[in-house]
């Protein structure tokens, strides 16, 4: 069985062509401007050149079918015909409250989704687009939706209520959601089969640091605790995202600086993080270049951006009521053995403690703790596709 797992933006598109007989990825691409000039498809195939279309995409259903030709290509592509394709996984960003799992996409689902548009306005209208566009191409190929907010339903009413007017929560939906869920469910179970143990007793923190970021904390198997929030914006500082901050912040900037409701919105999501404290960059390799040039702002980048990690370790080990393992993962988490270190510094006195050769690791699952460590800290890199994949392949063919 082959698997397609389609990840669409407003004007972007991943893919990855998965073969669930060895879980092997086949092909992998990025589609980006769509609808905009200078439409481009990138396909990558282990052992083949790179296959890049450059041609008008006026809409995602022109994109997806160059995904599609460029699958079934002679020379670039992988499959002889689109009928090798089984079933499509989709990634969904947000289920609201409806969605703890994933599930087969029907009309019923589709409308569910549409209601969700309030939640994530910026993202569900993409992810809306790319399922129709699929439906209009492959009508008769089963789909499955995977929702980031999925994984976290399970969290307690205490941890997703905020001490807002209860009306806003059964009015507006106003509540801790939390993302990254296919993430923080993928490299929790891996640990658990690291460590070798039943993930129902084990109590462990994971850590996604990528371009977002979050932490949640993942009690017997289940999220109990997540950073991010009613939106991505809430949590730990990110690459452009502020993460919690003193929401008072927000009325002030409007009077003070005379910003509209959309001039916070852009500034907190797009102009803070890492970016707007070291004013270098929302990469964690560039700012890492210029504190080795002793720029002082991106040091205080830096230092802020551990602190909130570190300060989030703590507070999910008390959530948790102790922690047995800590995983870092995505871009950040599995590539930068600094960052882990200067996070880890200073949590000795829960048991976590990081072996400086071991950390010294890019991209591979492994445990980094020290010896005399009661807590495990492992590197686990993250795979949201094979998660979708792997659920696509179980709900669709039942
Ligand atoms: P996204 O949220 O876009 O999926 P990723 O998980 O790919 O993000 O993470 C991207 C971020 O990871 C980059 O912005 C960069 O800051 C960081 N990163 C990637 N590789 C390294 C590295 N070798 N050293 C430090 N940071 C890295």
């Amino acid at each position: 069985m082959k698997v397609l797992v389609i990840n669409c933006g407003s004007s972007s598109l991943k893919y990855q062509l998965i073969n669930m007989e060895n879980e092997d990825s086949l092909a992998q691409g990025l589609v980006e401007r769509i609808g905009i000039e200078g439409s481009i498809l990138t396909q990558k195939v282990p052992g083949k050149d790179k296959y890049i279309i450059e041609q008008p995409m006026k809409d995602h259903t022109d994109a997806i079918k160059l995904v599609l030709g460029a699958l079934i290509d002679e020379t670039h592509g992988v499959i002889k015909s689109m009928e090798e394709i089984s079933a499509v996984g989709h990634r969904v960003v947000h289920g609201g409250e409806k969605y703890a799992t994933s599930v087969v996409i029907n009309d019923d689902v589709m409308a569910s989704l549409e209601e969700c548009v309030k939640l994530a306005p910026l993202h569900n209208p993409a992810n809306i687009i790319g399922i129709n566009a699929c439906k209009n191409l492959m009508p008769s190929t089963p789909m499955v939706a995977v929702f980031d907010t999925a994984f976290h339903q399970t969290m307690p009413q205490e941890a997703y209520m905020y001490a807002l007017p209860y009306e806003l929560y059964t009015k507006h939906g106003i509540r801790k959601y939390g993302f990254h869920g296919t993430s923080h469910r993928f490299v929790s179970a891996q640990c658990a089969e690291m460590m070798g143990k039943n993930i129902e007793d084990l109590k462990i923190i994971t850590c996604h640091l990528g371009n977002g970021a979050s932490l949640s904390a993942v009690k017997n198997g289940k999220s109990v605790e997540t950073s991010m929030g009613f939106t991505p914006l809430e949590g730990i500082a990110m690459g452009t995202r502020c993460g919690n901050i003193d929401p008072a912040i927000v009325t002030f900037l409007m009077k003070e600086e005379n910003m509209s409701a959309d001039d916070v919105n852009n500034l907190m999501n797009k102009q803070s993080g890492v970016l707007g404290l070291s004013g270098v960059s929302s990469d964690f390799r560039d700012i890492e270049n210029a504190v080795k040039e002793g720029n002082e702002r991106a040091k205080l980048s830096l230092d802020v951006y551990n602190y909130k990690v570190r300060q989030m370790i703590g507070a999910y080990a008390a959530a948790m009521g102790g922690v047995d393992a800590v995983v870092f993962t995505a871009g950040l988490g599995e590539n930068a053995p600094e960052t882990r270190k200067d996070i880890c510094a200073g949590l000795e006195f829960l048991g976590i403690k990081i072996d400086a050769e071991k950390n010294n690791v890019r991209g591979k699952a492994v445990d980094v703790s020290a010896a005399d460590a009661t807590v495990k800290v492992f590197v686990i890199p993250t795979n949201e596709e094979l998660v979708i994949a792997r659920d696509t392949q179980e709900l669709t063919s039942k």
